[in-house]
């Protein structure tokens, strides 16, 4: 007995390790496998080539993601399939993209039948080898807008240049903003016969902050507005649409459009002008501590690269141009406890202050660290900006409130209209606007990954009457109704006698009628380093620190309490090429 059963149970035990023997020797059958994932700009399908349980292969076949963030989707088939593994880290600063991606390489293997564990994983290769120490003219902190404007500029008066930026990918926020430029006598608004003047365009900038911006400052940055959009056309090639847009605040139609709407065109513009001047990038590397010597002049700064310490030395100067803290809860909370967790932000994930914590240490002076700037018609799941909203500065869409009624005039300030949506029910606005609006201002051919991720997302709908899109967000559709009734009245009289909008009003005539809902994100940090007009930072005690300078976000003083829309771009460019003047001397 005792014997049958020692047999029934080696019998069993036999079955078991030949199942266990089978699990092991499974393979995954060779051939191109399709899977699909939702990114930022919707579906991204992906071919995977799999071989001898190797990653052979993975093409894009469809994707719709952020230029200059898509590089994305290489950098993680290139890691996947140097590693083996469909089991990457995201790319910083592109995690949304990296998750569709990933997604759809998960889905494709899927269609394998067999487990992801039969890919055997190689070791990721090392990063690319970097020296201890490197030495140059002029080291700029930060690749965004601010940073690549001074290096070009350094390098172009013959100073060897470094870059470091602490993401992988270049570009920062101004990457991510829409890339307009306010310009006063620009040559959109001369073919348009539109009036302007940098006094005037300095009593916005003056007015729209409440007359706490540093007025040196913004002479300066009025003065030379022009003659920096210039060079982004002339030198740096970059493209400009042939339309303008009108940001709140401004008097007059003066913020030039670049190419698609987009900083993409910006950054990879000014990108391919460094690359020129031979000057590299070093990317991932983050600036930590600037270095002084025994007089406190600036004569380098440490960063770290793949957890090494690396000293960057400079003859002439570093540049800070490393942008704001909008992504710093820590940082809003500290100098504004309105500005906290309840927030999402439209910025960058590198936007935490860094260059503003280092500046501080060495002494430098910090201005109007309170004014912390919301978007008002952000995306209300993750708090990224939304260009299809550009519609409304076109001028061509209103705001309602769940009510169905206007609550602000539209071409406000952001800080007007972004306190106004919070007070409103459930703290969101409701973008209304009609089909001709729609085609004049093009938002949903220009942003049309937006456009298709939004109506997916239900936070836009499209439908052929006013009842109907208000139903959909049930907001209350006889108020709304009235409004549109009312304002299209306004229209017709030229005047509105509610909020006074400016600019020329459009009435709403024919569907289908959009409606959008919104609410404000952290977008600007208005306060950071306080520079004078050769953007040599300044001193606690008014002094210059030698061999420091600064330019763009991370400096404060010179948009006051808020920043109007289109005046960053002239900002980075104005006192980025101040910035590497003056360290080329
Ligand atoms: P600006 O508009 O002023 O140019 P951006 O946000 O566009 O500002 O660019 C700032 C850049 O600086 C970003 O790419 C960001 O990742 C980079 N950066 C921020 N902190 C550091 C740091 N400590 N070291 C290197 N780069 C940094």
């Amino acid at each position: 007995m005792r014997k049958i059963l020692s047999l029934v149970m080696a019998i069993t035990l036999t079955v078991g390790l030949a199942a266990c023997g089978e699990k092991a020797v499974t393979t995954a059958p060779d051939g191109t496998y399709q899977g699909t994932g939702v990114g930022k700009g919707g579906e991204i399908i992906v071919e995977m080539e799999i071989s001898d349980n190797t990653i052979k292969d993975i093409q894009v076949l469809k994707q719709d993601e952020s230029e200059g963030l898509d590089v994305a989707l290489d950098m993680l088939s290139e890691e996947m399939i140097a590693t083996n593994s469909i089991d990457v880290d995201s790319i910083s600063g592109a995690t949304i993209t990296s998750a569709g991606f990933k997604l759809a390489v998960r889905d494709a293997f899927k269609k394998t039948g067999v487990d992801k564990s039969v890919l055997v994983s190689k070791e990721k290769p090392a990063p690319e080898k970097r020296e201890a120490k490197y030495n140059a003219d002029v080291i700029v902190i930060g690749a965004g807008g601010a940073g690549l404007t001074a290096a070009i500029t350094a390098a172009e008066n013959g100073k060897s240049v470094i870059v470091l930026e602490k993401m992988p990918i270049a570009g920062g926020n101004t990457l991510i903003s829409g890339g307009e430029y306010a310009a006063p006598e620009n040559w959109v608004q001369e073919e348009e016969n539109l009036e302007d003047s940098n006094d005037l365009f300095f009593e916005d900038v003056m007015k729209g902050g409440d007359n706490e911006g540093d007025a040196d400052l913004v002479r300066v940055l009025a003065d030379k507005a022009l003659e920096g959009a210039l060079w982004l056309r002339d030198d740096v090639e970059m493209v400009f649409e042939d339309y303008m847009l009108f940001f709140g605040g401004h008097s007059v139609m003066r913020s030039l459009v670049p190419k698609n709407a987009t900083g993409y065109e910006m950054i990879h513009k000014l990108t391919l002008k460094l690359e020129e001047t031979n000057s590299p990038i070093h990317l991932n590397t983050e600036a930590t501590e600037l270095i002084e010597d025994e007089n406190g002049k600036i004569v380098g700064v440490t960063a770290v690269y793949n957890d090494e310490i690396i000293t960057y030395t400079a003859n002439n100067g570093v540049i800070i141009a490393s942008g704001g803290f909008g992504y710093s809860k820590e940082m809003r909370e500290k100098y504004n406890p309105t500005m906290n967790e309840g927030y999402l932000s439209t910025n960058s994930v590198g936007s935490t202050g860094d260059g503003i914590l280092m500046a501080e240490k060495v002494g430098a002076k910090l201005e109007d660290m309170q004014y912390i700037q919301a978007y008002p018609t952000c995306d209300t799941q993750s708090g990224a900006l939304l260009y299809v909203g550009d519609v409304r500065l076109a001028g061509r869409s209103i705001l309602v409130n769940k009510e169905g009624k206007r609550f602000v005039e539209e071409l406000e300030r952001r800080d007007v209209i972004s306190n106004a949506v919070i007070e409103q029910t459930g703290g969101v606005s409701y973008m209304f606007w009609d089909e001709s609006a729609m085609v004049d201002s093009k938002v949903a051919v220009k942003h049309a990954s937006e456009y298709n991720g939004l109506i997916a997302r239900k936070q836009l709908v499209k439908a052929d009457t006013i009842e109907e899109a208000a139903e959909f967000f049930g907001i209350d559709k006889e108020e709304l109704k009235k409004t549109i009734e009312n304002y299209n009245q306004y229209a017709k009289d030229g005047k509105d006698l509610e909020f006074n909008k400016r600019g020329t009003l459009v009435s709403f005539e024919e569907g289908p009628y959009y409606i959008m809902v919104s609410k404000p994100a952290i977008h600007h940090t208005m306060g950071g380093i306080k520079i004078n007009t050769s953007a040599q930072v300044v001193n606690e005690d008014g002094s210059i620190i030698e061999g420091l300078f600064a330019a763009g976000e991370v400096v404060g003083d010179i948009h006051g309490s808020n920043r109007l829309g289109s005046d960053a771009i002239t900002d980075i460019t104005v006192f980025g090429r101040i910035a590497g003047e003056s360290a080329s001397k």
